[in-house]
């Protein structure tokens, strides 16, 4: 199913954690994808317009894998409203930072470090209550 231009349901569902635990990584709502699709089109598809083909290393999480990925237990990621962003460089990922700070909306932006492995965590709420939140985290 496609999301937008560009971005098609099963980039937000496939998980290679998912596989190797035998979980059934799918959306339970009609809701999640929604939410999914309004992240395209509010946040990543402006992106992948700005910079080319954009790699999704996490959308979409059943219960049952964003417990195996240890996700917060009220992780956006549970409702279809978050992504994590593959950066090939550090440049480059600073660069999408940058551009995605400047968008109209989105609820949290979130710049996350572990060990020598950046990524880019985006949410944004298609209800509204989006709060242009803005950090960064590093986890070990
Ligand atoms: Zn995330």
């Amino acid at each position: 199913m496609q999301l937008s231009t560009n971005f098609s349901l099963s980039e937000f569902t496939r998980s290679d954690t998912a596989k190797r635990l035998g979980i059934v990584n799918e959306c339970s709502s009609v809701e999640q994808v929604l939410n999914l699709a309004y992240l395209c089109h509010t946040v990543l598809q402006p992106l992948r317009d700005r910079f080319g083909p954009i790699r999704i290393t996490s959308g979409y999480r059943c219960p049952q894998l964003n417990d195996a990925v240890g996700g917060a237990s009220n992780s956006q990621h549970m409702r279809g409203e978050a992504a994590d962003i593959y950066l090939p460089t550090k440049a480059k990922g600073e660069e999408y930072y940058e551009f995605m700070k400047n968008l109209p909306a989105f609820d949290q932006l979130i710049w996350e470090r572990s060990g020598g492995t950046y990524w880019i965590h985006v949410s944004i709420r298609r209800l509204g209550g989006n709060r242009k939140q803005v950090k960064s985290i590093v986890k070990n």
